[in-house]
C-alpha cells in the first residue's frame, strides 16, 4: 500500500480506501496522484446521481449550459482566480516551435532532460470550478431581467492539489446551479439549496452535516480573507465521512459571493445595482465515493431504498 512517511491516521485511512477502490476496479490508477480513470460501475453511479440533481432542481427552470473543461484565458485572467488561488490553477501549454525546436524537443525527451520549458501558453486555462464561464456569459447579455438568472452547469474541473486521498482529485466533475440577481434572490436561492441538498443526500441514506467553511485563499492575506469569509457566513459545506470519521469530506458546497463577481464582470440588476451571485456545487466523484463507502462496492447490494432513488 502507498503509505508515505509521516502519515497521520486520517491519511492512512485515505490511502487504504484508495487502494481498496483500485483493487475493486472502481478507480483506475494512472501513476499520478489524484488522476484516475473510472469504471463503468463508478460512471453509472455518477450519471444516476447527476440525473437525481436534475430532478431536484428541475422545477426552477434553470438555463442549461455545458462548457468544455477549459476557460478562455482572457476570462480566466479577469476572473481574479490568480489573486486568490494561484497554487491551484492549471494552464494549458502547447508546442509552437519550428522543425529545429522539434528536433531539440525530441533530443531532450530522449535524454530525459526537461522539455516542458519550451511549451508556450495557449489561450486555454483548465476550468477550476464549473461556474467560472457562467459570469462572463451572463454579463455579455447586458442587464439582467427582473427575475435575474439561474444557470445549470456541469464540467470537469482541474485543481493542482495532488493527494493520496481518493476524494481529493486533480481532475473531477462539478455540477452547479448558479444564481445571479438581487441580494434577496441570491440568498433565497442559497438557503433553499442548503435545505434541498441536505434532503437530497439524506434520500441516499448518507450521514450528513452542514457546516460553515472557507476557501483555501493563498498566502498571508489569504488567511484574512478566509477568516472574513467564515465570519460573514459566506460558504457552507455539506460534509460526509468518507475515508476518515473525524475529518469528513465536503461533498456539496453553498457559496454566496456577495458582489464579488458582479463587480468583476459588471453584472447589473434592472435598477442598475451591482448584481450578487451564489452557487451550489456538487462534487460528483465525492458523492459516488461516499455512496461506495457507506453502502459497499457492490451496487446491487445497496439498500433497496437507495437503489430505488437512483435507478427507479
Ligand atoms: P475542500 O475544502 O475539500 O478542498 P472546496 O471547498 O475546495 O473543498 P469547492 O471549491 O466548494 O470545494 O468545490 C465544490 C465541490 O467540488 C466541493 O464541495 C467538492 O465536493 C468538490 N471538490 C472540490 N475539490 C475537489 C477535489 N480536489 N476532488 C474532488 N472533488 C472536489
Ligand atoms: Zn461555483
Ligand atoms: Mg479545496
Amino acid at each position: 500500500m502507498d503509505m508515505r512517511a509521516g502519515s497521520t491516521p486520517a491519511e492512512n485511512g485515505q490511502a487504504a480506501f484508495r487502494e481498496a477502490l483500485i483493487a475493486a476496479g472502481l478507480l483506475i490508477p494512472t501513476g499520478v496522484d489524484g488522476l484516475y480513470g473510472r469504471s463503468g460501475v463508478f460512471e453509472d453511479v455518477v450519471e444516476r446521481f447527476n440525473d437525481l440533481i436534475t430532478t431536484w432542481g428541475s422545477g426552477d427552470g434553470a438555463d442549461v449550459m455545458r462548457f468544455p473543461p477549459g476557460v478562455a484565458r482572457h476570462q480566466f485572467e479577469q476572473s481574479g482566480y490568480l489573486k486568490s488561488f494561484p497554487h491551484l490553477a492549471g494552464t494549458v501549454h502547447a508546442f509552437k516551435g519550428d522543425e529545429r525546436a522539434h528536433q531539440s524537443l525530441l533530443r531532450r525527451l530522449e535524454e530525459g532532460e526537461e522539455w516542458t520549458d519550451a511549451q508556450m501558453a495557449t489561450n486555454v486555462v483548465l476550468t477550476p470550478a464549473a461556474c467560472y464561464p457562467v459570469y462572463p456569459t451572463i454579463a455579455e447579455r447586458g442587464p439582467l431581467p427582473a427575475d435575474g438568472a439561474l444557470v445549470d452547469v456541469y464540467s470537469y474541473c482541474f485543481r493542482h492539489e495532488p493527494s493520496l486521498d481518493p476524494a481529493r482529485m486533480q481532475m473531477f466533475r462539478m455540477r452547479e446551479y448558479v444564481r445571479v440577481g438581487t441580494p434577496e434572490q441570491v440568498m433565497e436561492f442559497r438557503q433553499s439549496w442548503v435545505e434541498r441538498g441536505r434532503a437530497l443526500m439524506e434520500s441516499l441514506a448518507l450521514p450528513v452535516a452542514v457546516d460553515l467553511a472557507n476557501d483555501p485563499f493563498f498566502g498571508r492575506a489569504g488567511r484574512m480573507l478566509a477568516a472574513s469569509q467564515r465570519d460573514q457566513g459566506l460558504k457552507f459545506e455539506l460534509l460526509i465521512p468518507i475515508a476518515s470519521a473525524d475529518q469528513p469530506t465536503a461533498c456539496l458546497s453553498f457559496n454566496y459571493h456577495q458582489d464579488h463577481f458582479g463587480l468583476l464582470w459588471d453584472l447589473r440588476t434592472p435598477d442598475g445595482a451591482v448584481a450578487h451571485t451564489a452557487c451550489v456545487g456538487f462534487g460528483m466523484e465525492r458523492v459516488a465515493l461516499a455512496l461506495f463507502r457507506h453502502h459497499g462496492f457492490d451496487v446491487k447490494a445497496w439498500p433497496a431504498a437507495v437503489r430505488a432513488v437512483l435507478w427507479g
